[in-house]
């Protein structure tokens, strides 16, 4: 038999749009709640081990005991004490905002105080020689209008001295 001679394929390239939206499940959306109506940033505790996680998870990675108690939850920072970071200097699309990150930026790994567990945010300050592990921040919540309820609320963590 004789094999069918390979058809060229057509194609037209495109660039599609996708809108999506991603639920906060439960944890995430009680967290952000309080965020933006309280500008209250919460951490929640293991029942089993009392680790303060922030953010909040459902349940423990230690242990694996269900944390969704709202008994158990903490108000905790805005202060914090920075316990590493990174520069950022390759810029990026925020999926959340739409908009490119202006560059250099740093990320600090921050505990935040009644936390056990870091939480990873924006820096205000930029250069890198001020920037000292260990050094006291604190989070700057955008005031009620402008919060939307995501992590963005806080627009970044700014040194203090104490
Ligand atoms: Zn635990």
């Amino acid at each position: 038999m004789k094999q069918k001679e390979q058809e060229e394929l057509i194609y037209i390239n495109k660039m599609m749009k996708i809108p999506y939206k991603w639920r906060t499940g439960e944890v995430w959306g009680e967290f952000f709640r309080e965020l933006k109506e309280n500008g209250i940033i919460y951490a929640n505790q293991c029942p089993t081990c009392g680790r303060a996680f922030c953010l909040p998870k459902d349940v423990c990675t230690r242990d694996h005991t269900r944390c969704t108690d709202r008994s158990k939850w903490i108000p905790v920072g805005p202060k914090g004490t920075l316990v590493t970071y990174f520069m950022a200097e390759q810029s990026f699309l925020l999926p959340t905002t739409g908009e490119m990150l202006k560059i250099p930026f740093a990320v600090g790994i921050i505990l935040l105080d009644g936390a056990t567990v870091i939480l990873q945010h924006q820096l205000e300050e930029t250069d890198e020689e001020k920037i000292k592990i260990f050094m006291r921040v604190e989070a700057v919540i955008k005031p009620k209008a402008e919060r939307k309820g995501n992590i963005f609320d806080i627009v970044h963590f700014r040194t203090i001295t104490e």
